[in-house]
């Protein structure tokens, strides 16, 4: 397996595709050139091939996991009354909002934001509600997860469109805390900095029904468990979540910081790591790592067995 993937990157590594994500200025002075890949199974066995100690920030990846943690407070229904669960076809910045004021999904930025607010206790100030993120993050990775204060600092002086989707979802009272204070968590919750190892083995405790691999801690439910994933199925990779179905066939996230994570339920998390992205933000040698492992091992999970 490690020889395999090694190959698998040298066949991608002189692709130079793509762009550093530069609205978040620190993100552009990340090496352009890091690529790594790790694959978890289910008995926590990690394979990687690449700069698989390379820490970077997990960005949206972080999403779903905070939807999970959210899902716990509010039970599935009652989330379903604040956030919806329908693909946008959007962009992850868009203002994909419904009607009513409800975000379509928790996995663009409007939609994330408010599972932020959502994560904890009504009230809870928002240092506190941001160790319980980090908190739990931690026990999906099976390690404590620290903090990237430049990319955090970086990110949060230019946040002003997440600023303004924070306002507009409180506008309709979707949540009650300040959006200056949601904006400060959910810019931190993104801050979060993992290597690929750790976001394969949240990607395989969200595919063993919740229980981590490693540390054998059951983190959700089997419940919550399988609503993440079938929204990161949906709704995980934005716009281009049609093209990734077909192609790689696994329900994923993808990160500005050049991470993918993608989960088979049963039998394997995966991540990869490069930071120049297309124009929807995704990891461009990432998809194309994704779409070879997908074909020759044969992770698609519509293919039949
Ligand atoms: N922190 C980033 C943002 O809110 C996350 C976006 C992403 O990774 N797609 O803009």
């Amino acid at each position: 397996m490690p020889e395999y993937l090694d190959e698998v990157l040298r066949q991608c590594a002189d692709d130079d595709e793509g762009a550093l994500a530069d609205y978040i200025p620190e993100l552009a002075a990340v090496d352009p050139d890091r690529l790594a890949v790790a694959l978890c199974m289910p008995d926590g066995q990690l394979y990687g091939a690449g700069d698989v100690d390379a820490l970077f920030t997990i960005q949206s990846i972080s999403k779903p996991f905070v939807y999970a943690l959210a899902l716990m407070r509010h039970g599935l229904d009652g989330m379903e009354r604040f956030v919806g669960v329908e693909p946008s076809g959007d962009p992850f910045n868009e203002i994909s909002l419904e009607a009513s004021g409800r975000p379509r999904n928790p996995m663009v930025n409007i939609g994330a934001i408010t599972t932020h607010a959502l994560a904890g206790e009504e009230g809870a100030a928002k240092e506190d509600l941001f160790e319980e993120i980090r908190r739990g993050l931690g026990r999906f990775a099976g390690r404590e997860l620290a903090v990237d204060e430049r990319v955090f600092e970086s990110e949060r002086a230019t946040a002003h469109r997440n600023l303004a989707l924070a306002h507009l979802v409180r506008s309709y009272d979707v949540f009650s805390a300040d959006p200056r204070d949601v904006v400060w968590g959910y810019t931190r919750q993104c801050a979060v900095q993992v290597d690929v190892r750790d976001l394969a083995v949240m990607a395989m405790t969200l595919a063993s029904g919740g229980t981590n691999p490693l540390t054998g801690d059951q983190v959700v439910p089997r419940w919550v468990a399988r609503q993440v994933l079938s929204v990161m199925s949906t709704c995980g990779m934005y716009d281009v979540a049609g093209d990734w179905m077909t192609d790689v066939g696994m329900p994923a996230k993808s990160g500005v910081g050049g991470g993918i994570m993608a989960a088979l339920p049963g039998f394997v998390g995966a991540a990869t790591l490069s930071p120049r992205l297309d124009r929807t933000g995704t990891s461009v040698r990432g998809v194309r790592i994704f779409e070879k492992l997908s074909r020759e091992m044969g992770m698609h999970m519509m293919e039949t067995p």
